[in-house]
């Protein structure tokens, strides 16, 4: 068969199904079907590309593989020719449009320049960071990324619920990258800000501006609440892209998540996955004695005199929220000082009921699940999961039971809310909790501690 004969788009069709079983699908989603074969005459291929960044990568990596691919199709030694054509559709997503959700954001402003990362805060580092048994192996995980980004975890996926330390850890990750090699270019961003601007990229054709800083001008991408971009399809599918190209070229990911990979909805799955290439670290509310430390450090730090029965009253009273222990340390302090007042015992519990009261007496069913899964050493995710190992089993039912009780929710609410139970399940361990407690004081003392924890009266 003569070349000239041969359909360009056909030639590359048959190229990428022939390439299917000889490389990962990953390089050949990423790298591979984005390209367009343009032109087949005169021994050569010419292949077009979006950017200078995609033809050098093809290049340097995986040039050989495409000419013994075409060999291979056309039966014919190619050379291989590039185009870069910045409109090149492929490249620019096909058919991932902004989802509505996406679509309805408002472009921040100024509009037609990107906003650099964010700067590290400069009080979150690992020297700041109390560590504890709830906490120690996510510490020690992030540590290891920042002493060898890339080698250790890659990506580092950390997961904890609302003020335990996530961003906190990141920030330290940076930091300390920053001053062992300073030539690193660390980006540190939200997924909030990312989606804004992916927005914007799109809206005002600044992609191009978008794709270089993050897949070309970053060595380490920091981003904080990765649950966000659910549902977020353009989002996601940029993402999922400048994951790759940073992955594939040994640069350090790390993302935090109040939720698990398989728990955040609305997620495509081949980026949930990703999330669980590397490790996955969590962080649960810490247990007492790390509580009070974190107090007598922020106290030393800020100049508060804090006894210590001030700081174990805190510590008990505020169970599953760092922020909101600083919170109510910061606040006694700025009262004891407007008003000229040691902050004693009696004091600290006047303004605390104060705190508590604002925080209103409604407590959500995730907040109890954390709590039950701190308290009895196992995943939140456990606890919504079918197994039936006895150690899962009691916690498991023992949440439901208190989520009935002072989340105020109903049945099938919590079925949802449990892994997609039925609601007949919970009823069942509600009942047998409510059984249980009457013959069994060691369940008794737990369901009393967690009552004393959630901060309601026990029954
Ligand atoms: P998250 O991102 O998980 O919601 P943050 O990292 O913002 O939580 O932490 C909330 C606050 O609590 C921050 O001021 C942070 O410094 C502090 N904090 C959380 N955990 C610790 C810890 N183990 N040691 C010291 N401070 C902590
Ligand atoms: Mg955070």
């Amino acid at each position: 068969m003569s070349m000239s004969s041969l359909d360009p788009n056909v030639t590359w069709t048959s190229f990428l199904a022939a390439s299917e079983t000889k490389i990962s699908k990953h390089v050949l989603d990423t790298w591979l079907a984005p390209v367009r074969l343009v032109g087949l005459a005169n021994g050569t291929a010419t292949l077009e590309v979006r950017d200078q960044f995609f033809r050098d990568w093809l290049n340097d990596h995986y040039l050989d593989f495409i000419r013994a691919g075409l060999k291979e199709v056309t039966g014919e030694h190619l050379a291989v020719d590039w185009v870069m054509n910045p409109t090149h559709p492929a490249a620019d997503s096909p058919g991932v449009d902004l989802s509505e959700e996406e679509a309805q954001v408002a472009p921040p402003a100024p509009v037609n320049t990107f906003v650099g990362s964010l700067p590290l805060n400069p009080r979150y580092d690992f020297d700041t960071f109390v560590a504890g048994r709830s906490n120690e192996f996510a510490f020690a995980a992030c540590k290891a990324v920042a002493d060898k980004p890339a080698t250790a975890y890659n990506p580092l996926f950390l997961f904890g619920g609302t003020g335990l330390g996530k961003t906190h850890l990141l920030n330290a990750i940076g930091h300390q990258i920053v001053k062992e090699k300073p030539r690193t270019r660390i980006l540190y961003t939200t997924s909030e800000q990312f989606v804004n601007e992916v927005i914007n990229g799109v809206r005002f054709n600044k992609l191009d501006e978008f794709h270089n800083k993050y897949r070309r001008s970053c060595d380490v991408l920091l981003m904080d609440d990765i649950q966000l971009i659910a549902g977020k399809e353009r989002t996601q599918y940029e993402f999922f892209h400048i994951f790759n190209t940073l992955y594939d070229s040994q640069r350090q990911i790390v993302v935090t998540s109040d939720k698990l990979p398989h728990e955040i909805p609305e997620i495509e799955e081949r980026l949930r996955s990703r999330f669980q290439w590397g490790l996955i670290a969590d962080i649960q509310p810490p247990e007492i004695e790390t509580r009070v430390a974190i107090l007598r450090k922020k106290a030393d730090n800020e100049g508060i005199p804090l006894s210590d029965e001030v700081a174990f009253f805190l510590a008990k009273s505020i169970p599953s929220n760092v922020r909101e222990l600083e919170g109510a340390l910061i606040r006694l302090a700025a009262h004891a000082s407007l008003t000229n007042t040691v902050i004693t015992l009696d004091y600290a519990k006047q303004v605390l009921n104060d705190i508590l009261d604002a925080r209103g007496q409604q407590i959500s069913i995730e907040a109890i699940q954390k709590l039950v899964a701190g308290y009895f050493q196992v995943r939140v995710a456990d606890l919504k999961s079918a197994r039936r190992q006895k150690v899962l089993v009691r916690p498991r039912q023992v949440a439901m039971y208190l989520c009935r009780k002072h989340a105020q929710a109903s049945f099938p609410e919590l079925g949802t809310r449990f892994g997609d139970k039925d609601h007949t399940t919970i009823m069942s361990a509600c009942r047998r909790v409510e059984t249980q407690l009457k013959e069994d004081p060691s369940l008794r003392k737990q369901v009393l501690d967690l009552e004393r924890q959630l901060d309601v009266p026990a029954t």
